[in-house]
């Protein structure tokens, strides 16, 4: 699922190494080799700045004593970049005095170690590092994660639709955010019971999960409502997508309830270039939407276009008969 690609941990971490002499590289490459590690490397601080955009490492083993760009500045950049600053930096290096130390731990160091080190050393310090960097993503990406379903929570869509928002804005890209609510669901708890509602909204989160994209970003809103985000998706895809999402969920048999279908309403704005709206009037609009589609019959997608500011679909013959 899409919530696992941004955090979960590869099999094999991977280190960037920046410094710029090749024995080094030759020699920590030799003897980090029984460590399941992918190692890469850099000779100056200036590629391995960008080797670190390029393949994000897990960790970065980093000397300070480099010409052209030090390691200090290389350490102020890592720590400076938002996309970045999570990354541990193990300092490797012969400037041995407590000020150059002190100078590198106030500038985000994980750690120090004093060139010509001990390989023994050196490994469990990498795997002391590792282990917390993987903790901590592990305690961020719970916080984040609506524990019913495993989609991102309320609080990481309220983020996200501000970041997805703004960048369409900046790039004059394609978005559209759909909101799902599930049909008269207060009588399947009422006549199956909350476990068989629980059931119900697991499964429509794997649903919405599997059918769509990687890039897409399925989180539950609260309650039975779900809402998904597509970048670089204009409101007529979305609007296909959605309607055989619709359908999709229309056709389950559910274990504990086959006799009884599960529909959905759906509401999605969208727009396929830029518009100046804030995140707040996005959502504003695929909720109107939402709510026309279930005040109009239910099981149906009702869509807008923000740029056109077409009138809602809904208000032309549904797309399907309300089930
Ligand atoms: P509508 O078609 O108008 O959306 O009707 P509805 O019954 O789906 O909507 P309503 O807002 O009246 O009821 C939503 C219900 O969802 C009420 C609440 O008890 C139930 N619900 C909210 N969260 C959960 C949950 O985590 N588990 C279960 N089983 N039920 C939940
Ligand atoms: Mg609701
Ligand atoms: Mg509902």
């Amino acid at each position: 699922m899409s919530t696992g690609s941004e955090t979960t941990a590869q099999a094999r971490p991977r280190v960037l190494v920046i410094d710029d002499s090749p024995d080094v590289h030759r020699l920590l490459k030799a003897r980090l080799k029984q460590e399941e590690l992918e190692i890469v490397s850099s000779e100056s601080g200036e590629s391995g700045l960008e080797e670190l955009k390029k393949s994000r490492p897990d960790l970065v083993l980093l000397d300070l004593d480099m010409p052209t760009m030090d390691g200090f500045e290389v350490l102020r950049a890592i720590k400076d970049n938002a996309d970045t600053v999570h990354i541990p930096v193990i300092v490797l290096s012969g400037l041995a005095n407590a000020e150059d130390k002190v100078a590198a731990f106030d500038l985000g160091a994980h750690d120090y170690i004093i060139k010509p080190f001990e390989f023994t050393e050196l490994r469990v310090r990498i795997r002391a590092a590792l282990r917390l960097n993987f903790l901590l993503r592990m305690l961020s990406q719970r916080a984040q994660i609506d524990g019913l379903t495993g989609l991102w929570n309320r609080a990481y869509f309220d983020r996200r639709v501000q970041d997805e928002v703004s960048r369409v804005q900046r790039h004059d890209g394609a978005l559209s955010i759909a909101f799902f609510d599930a049909d008269h669901f207060k009588s399947i708890n009422d006549t199956f019971g909350h476990p068989a509602g629980d059931a119900v909204l697991q499964g429509l989160g794997q649903i919405i999960q599997r059918d769509s994209r990687q890039s897409d970003i399925a989180c539950r809103y609260g309650g039975e409502e779900f809402v998904l985000i597509m970048p670089s998706t204009g409101p007529e895809d979305a609007l296909a997508f959605c309607d055989r999402l619709r359908q999709n969920v229309e056709a389950v048999v559910w274990p504990r309830h086959p006799e009884r279908k599960v529909t959905v309403s759906i509401g999605v704005a969208g727009a396929s270039s830029v518009v100046g709206l804030s995140a707040a009037a996005w959502v504003e609009a695929a909720d109107k939407c939402l709510y026309t589609a279930k005040k109009t019959g239910r099981n149906k997608v009702v869509v807008s276009d923000l740029r056109t500011g077409e009138k809602p679909a809904a208000e032309q013959p549904p797309l399907r008969k309300a089930g």
